[in-house]
């Protein structure tokens, strides 16, 4: 049950949208953007997030870009899901995203409204944390900016209020050159927030990087971390032990998983990925 009563728009391009946004702003109301609504229902069925005006999205055209075009990647924030994994052009994002949540919500949830989740999960971000030239384009008061995510990423997608994502994008070249590894660990069910979620690439320079949801209340990689399972003369488990010590915080200790039980999923994952990665060559 919807416990609030709130107004809809459904804007048909990026200016209306942001002029939406304002005009709700100055009649003292809260507005709110909306992708597939999923997270936004549910917190307004239990009270969590008060919300006056919604403003879905997925109607702009700018939202549902899906395709390669001068040679980068480009995954429009209005995509559900499902839409990612029917087309699949970028594998390690579908081996990634295509583990949230159960197939028919995967319908529903969009691409923009897991990345910006208040959530701390955003399974759908490792890989892009991954890449160097993972962009977001964001719709902002003085027209629509690129912006590189490791600028813009620090423990979340930090946007600036009535700004939103318009789209992110990852160079070709770079994408098609990682091997991966996406494994979801979870407590219990197949279909289930993480444990812990862990995304591995190996690129075409030997090189590891990691990107870990569900160890601590945000996504990250670390650079220390990937140091320590790029050193590809020393054996898989040293390496995933030693990198699993060297995590920037301590694991999250919660009702999906003690802190001990955390990093020993996490050590043996690591261990199984990196043999997986280093056995295919
Ligand atoms: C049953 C279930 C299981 C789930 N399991 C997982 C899981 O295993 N892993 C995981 O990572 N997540 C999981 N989730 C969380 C889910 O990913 C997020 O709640 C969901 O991604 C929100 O997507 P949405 O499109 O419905 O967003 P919405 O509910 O529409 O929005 C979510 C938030 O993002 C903001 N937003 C949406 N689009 C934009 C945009 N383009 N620009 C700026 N802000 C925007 C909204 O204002 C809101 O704050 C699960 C959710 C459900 C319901």
């Amino acid at each position: 049950m919807i416990i609030h009563p709130f107004a809809y728009f459904r804007p048909d391009t990026i200016e209306e949208a942001l002029g939406i946004y304002d005009q709700v702003m100055r009649e003292g109301k809260q507005p709110v953007y909306y992708g597939g609504g999923s997270e936004i229902l549910t917190r307004s069925r239990l009270n969590d997030g008060r919300f006056d005006a919604v403003i879905d999205l997925k109607h702009i055209p700018e939202t549902r870009v899906h395709g390669q075009d001068r040679g980068k990647l480009r995954f429009g924030a209005g995509l559900r899901l499902t839409e990612l994994a029917d087309r699949d052009l970028w594998p390690f994002m579908t081996a990634t995203a295509d583990r949230i949540a159960d197939h028919t919500t995967r319908g529903h949830i969009t691409l923009g409204g897991n990345l910006m989740s208040t959530l701390p999960y955003k399974e759908a971000l490792l890989p892009l944390l991954l890449a160097d030239s993972s962009t977001a384009i964001i719709a902002t008061k003085g027209g629509v900016e690129n912006r590189t995510l490791k600028d813009l990423y620090d423990h979340q997608i930090n946007l600036k209020p009535g700004e939103f994502l318009v789209s992110v994008t990852v160079d070709g070249n770079e994408a098609k050159a990682m091997a991966f590894r996406s494994y979801k660990m979870t407590r219990q069910d197949w279909i289930d927030y993480p444990l812990v979620t862990i995304a591995v690439a190996k690129r075409d320079d030997g090189s590891i990087r990691a990107a870990f949801s569900g160890w601590a209340s945000y996504p990250f990689t670390s650079s220390r971390v990937n140091q320590i399972l790029s050193e590809t003369g020393k054996a898989p488990q040293d390496r995933a032990a030693r990198a699993t010590r060297s995590m920037p915080q301590a694991a999250l200790d919660d009702i999906r998983g003690s802190r001990e039980y955390r990093e020993f999923v996490t050590e043996y994952t690591l261990t199984n990925i990196l043999k997986e990665l280093e056995d295919a060559q």
